[in-house]
């Protein structure tokens, strides 16, 4: 299969930023373990997880259309927060970033008419309002409680059950 050089690096740029994802929220987990929010860094290592996984997907993909994928280095993600809520909003404002250039990356397939691409992305736009409903809901929640509170502790204890599901 035949797919456009512009097309190829869209979709090498796009692996290489699940993994810089990866990266980002192994950071997010670990100010929480560090706050010894155990649940909170769970949520954001399980997210990490999914990250890489988000990232395979691509090399996978990459890889059948019979390209390859090249692995780049990335700058270092944001470390400095001072608030769980704080490393939430992060988090939702890097989803906004990953949805804008899947949008960027499906508009290149949809004008090449490039339908096995765009079936793939599909997967990917769908999991964008997963994602950012998830952490948009998080942050109301934590925007009415205290961080020293019963409701607080029982968020932490909640997301601690959270696990990894690859089809997620
Ligand atoms: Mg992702």
């Amino acid at each position: 299969m035949m797919i456009s050089e512009k097309l190829v690096t869209g979709l090498i740029k796009q692996m290489n930023y699940e993994f810089y994802s990866a990266h980002a929220y192994l950071g997010m987990a670990a100010y929480c373990s560090a706050e010894s929010l155990d649940g909170f860094a769970n949520f954001f290592l399980v997210q990490a997880e999914e990250e890489r996984f988000h990232a395979m997907k691509f090399y996978n993909f990459i890889n059948d259309m019979g390209e390859r994928a090249i692995v780049e280095g990335f700058p270092a993600p944001h470390n400095g927060f001072d608030s769980v809520l704080e490393v939430f909003e992060k988090g939702l404002e890097h989803e906004k970033e990953v949805t804008r250039r899947i949008y960027e990356l499906a508009d290149i397939a949809l004008d090449e008419r490039e339908h096995a691409t765009m079936t793939f992305l599909k997967w990917f736009i769908e999991e964008q309002v997963e994602e950012e409903a998830t952490f948009d809901n998080l942050i109301q929640k934590l925007k009415r409680i205290d961080t020293d509170s019963n409701a607080f502790f029982m968020l932490d204890s909640e997301l601690g059950k959270r696990t990894f599901v690859s089809e997620a």
